[in-house]
């Protein structure tokens, strides 16, 4: 078989650089419409359906006003005068990178992959980086508040340790509160894979942490199978639910077979924390929350291809992003 020769390489190696650097922005341009449908967050959000809110007082009657300087349409607020553009209320606000750019990011993301690879394959600087992970993570602030699971419910804790309370000079006089340097979280799993995992302060926790974290994320009624510890007790009692305990015991095939599937999600939280390990402890629900957020995205990922779903997540999400 002759070998093909691609009609275009003489012509894409007679370019120079800055002819060059034209063809592969309209090549990027072109796969982003093709996957994405559009090759700015502004066309994505209209996409999408986002109206223009005013940012300041959510009025939504505006006159169209022209075009920012880097081409965003504008509008004026009817109620207020307040100028903004469409996405001015969202983490897109002003961001100077290209949208080929940003989406490799978030595709990058969705896989949690090290900020530092993120860096090397996007080339650009780790300050950069860690900014729009935060500028995301914001994005799902929420996200677990308003999740209720129901029918058959696992919980279960999981726990790692909090380097800051290793480090501090407290933990040097009371060395033996042990179970005082690990962060506890409560994760939860039900049969239609909705999860939950929301810290639950520090050490073992009481019945009535429990309950508070829990109270508003479990339908009445529901059974709760677990391993029959009493902080959980409280929780069940108060919610009116059902209970079915397997004691912890990793060789008897019914704990196994029946505590799988809380047991699988446990692992693989623990795996997805192990990769921030010296993280900011103040961070680890913004983590929770995106790892929460990022199951959910897989469990439909037939139904709905992922990068387009926190596409969408992204642009339609209304929040004022505060650099600290
Ligand atoms: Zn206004």
């Amino acid at each position: 078989m002759s070998k093909q020769i691609n009609p275009y390489l003489d012509f894409v190696l007679g370019l120079d650089a800055t002819q060059f650097d034209s063809l592969c922005d309209a090549i990027n341009q072109r796969k982003d419409r093709e996957r994405y449908g559009a090759t700015s967050f502004e066309e994505a959000a209209l996409n999408y359906g986002r109206k223009p809110i005013c940012p300041k007082c959510l009025s939504d009657k505006y006159h169209e006003d022209g075009y920012t300087p880097s081409l965003a349409k504008r509008y004026k607020c009817e109620n207020c005068e307040c100028s903004y553009t469409l996405l001015s209320d969202s983490i897109f606000n002003s961001s100077k990178i290209s949208f080929h750019k940003l989406m490799s990011y978030i595709q990058l993301m969705s896989f949690n992959v090290p900020l530092e690879l993120i860096c090397e394959v996007l080339d650009i600087a780790s300050n950069t980086a860690e900014l729009w992970r935060k500028k995301i993570f914001s994005t799902v602030n929420n996200y677990q508040n308003h999740l209720r699971l129901y029918n058959r419910v696992w919980i279960d804790e999981t726990y790692i340790e909090d380097y800051q309370v290793l480090e501090s000079d407290n933990y040097e006089k009371h060395p033996r509160g042990l179970s005082k340097t690990k962060i506890c979280i409560v994760v939860v799993i039900d049969s239609s894979k909705n999860m939950l995992a929301i810290i639950c302060g520090h050490g073992k926790p009481s019945s009535k942490r429990v309950y508070a974290a829990l109270k508003n994320h479990i339908r009445p009624g529901s059974t709760i199978i677990h391993d029959g510890d009493n902080s959980h007790k409280y929780l069940i009692d108060a919610l009116s639910l059902k209970s079915e305990v397997y004691i912890a015991n990793t060789k008897d095939s019914e704990y196994i077979k029946n505590m799988a599937m809380i047991n699988n999600m446990c692992s693989w939280l623990k795996r997805y924390i192990w990769r921030f390990i010296g993280m900011e402890v103040e961070n680890l629900q913004s983590y929770l929350n995106w790892f929460i957020y990022l199951q959910r995205c897989k469990r439909d990922n037939e139904k709905w291809p992922k990068s387009n779903r926190i596409l969408r997540h992204l642009v339609l999400e209304r929040v004022r992003f505060k650099r600290k």
